[in-house]
């Protein structure tokens, strides 16, 4: 949007009698500016005229104001070719706002702060109270409030690092393992969890009173997805699907560039995709979901009933270190899971690619851990079944591995302030 007033109006002393309309036009221009900066790195301020089309004397005034709440600073000295005047660098200021992140999990919490640059300022994981006591699950359902009081305090500890670092936090996503109802801020259905309709971010806010940040939820899988898809889009891949490897499995899946939710939110609920009616009862009540193939669980199965590596106790990443170290030392039948575990991750990406035709997979969660004996067995089987060579699709592991839904959900919170600048206060003089 091309900023329509002259640079008197522009002037900071005119807000105030400025007709209306001219408020949303500078939230709209300040929204432009940031996340131009926000994308395409730090620049002067003419090329910030020139990419944008607002003019140079409305660029100055804008950056003012972005450069009074924290959002943007001056950087080093940028050279416009051979002629004119070097343009000092205005850059996205990583000192003052931030985002928080909460992955909630059957077997662990984990928490990410992260400020307007990207950089994580605070990361923390526990075990969920269900990892810690099995028997506290009362049936299939699992009892809401003591992982709520353990996610409170998680978020918490985030807001207390914020406080000791000056940040100001914009917003909290979390991002519980199943579909959301976007309106009511409610978890539609955690099948691993025995949980349906449940008011997630009105129970979080209610335990964290007045500290509390704005809350929003958002599914793990999309959250990671999102996380990761910067990094494949500066490689041209805006169809990418993300896996999520836990207890259950579930896809983000990133369109034209854009986040797919389906009508009703459940879009990349892939791993109940039935693909043997014969095969094992499902948590969900169905039979041979894809999940009850490549689950977690699948791989814990093939390990001695005393192995300390099944217990949720241990913190995620102990147990897949433990699962390293175990097949470091040639444990066969665990060899031969992960041999089977690729032939089985195809079942259910085949599906995917013939349905959804992305330029990409992406391994996450605990298959990201295991890369090196599934990245390359999932690529040399899926190129096998190509229908034509130009629907190849890459598989890779993902980046952010664990804390990617986390990760997701603090640059997720951050967009409050991208869309409206304006929300975060001034600094103190
Ligand atoms: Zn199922």
């Amino acid at each position: 949007m091309a900023c329509m007033t002259s640079p008197a109006e522009a002037g900071r002393g005119s807000r105030r009698a400025a007709p209306v309309g001219h408020a949303a036009m500078r939230s709209a221009n300040l929204s432009l500016l940031l996340r131009h900066l926000h994308t395409r790195g730090g620049r002067s301020r003419a090329t910030l005229s020139q990419e944008t089309g607002l003019s140079k004397a409305a660029v100055t005034s804008l950056v003012n104001d972005l450069a009074v709440r924290g959002l943007v600073q001056e950087g080093k000295v940028e050279r416009l070719g051979a002629v004119g005047r070097p343009g000092t660098e205005v850059r996205i200021d990583p000192g003052h706002v931030a985002g928080i992140g909460l992955e909630l999990n059957v077997d662990y919490l984990a928490v990410s702060l992260r400020d307007l640059a990207g950089a994580a300022r605070f990361a923390d994981s526990v075990p969920t109270p269900y990892a810690l006591e099995p028997s506290a699950a009362d049936g299939r359902s699992y009892p809401l409030d003591p992982v709520l009081d353990r996610a409170a305090e998680l978020l918490q500890r985030a807001l207390d690092a914020a406080d000791a670092e000056g940040l100001w936090v914009a917003g909290a996503t979390i991002a519980p393992p199943g579909p959301i109802d976007y309106d009511g801020s409610r978890v539609r259905f955690a099948s691993n969890l025995g949980w349906t309709d449940v008011p997630l971010a009105e129970e979080l806010a209610r335990r964290l009173g007045e500290d509390s940040p704005v809350l929003a939820l958002e599914n793990d899988a999309k959250l990671s997805a999102l996380a990761e898809a910067p990094r494949l889009a500066q490689r041209g891949i805006t169809d990418l699907v993300y896996l999520t490897g836990d207890k259950g499995v579930g896809a983000g899946i990133i369109a034209g560039g854009r986040l797919l939710r389906g009508w009703s939110g459940f879009s990349g609920e892939v791993g109940h995709i039935g693909l043997d009616p014969a095969g094992e009862r499902c948590r969900c009540g169905r039979r041979g979901c894809w999940e009850t193939m490549v689950g977690f669980d699948t791989v814990l199965d093939v390990l001695e009933a005393d192995d300390p590596t099944r217990s949720g106790r241990l913190p995620m990443t102990e147990r897949l270190a433990r699962l390293r170290s175990l097949l470091d030392a040639g444990h066969a039948p665990l060899h031969e899971r992960f041999e089977r575990l690729a032939g089985d991750l195809v079942r259910g990406a085949g599906v995917l690619v013939d349905v959804l035709n992305p330029q990409a997979i992406v391994l996450g969660g605990y298959f990201a851990s295991f890369a090196d004996l599934l990245v390359q067995p999932v690529q040399s089987a899926l190129d096998a079944r190509l229908l034509a060579a130009d629907g190849r699709v890459e598989v890779s592991a993902s980046a952010l591995g664990l804390d990617a839904a986390a990760a997701g959900g603090a640059a997720v919170a951050l967009e409050r302030v991208l869309d409206d600048p304006l929300l975060a206060p001034e600094l103190e003089a």
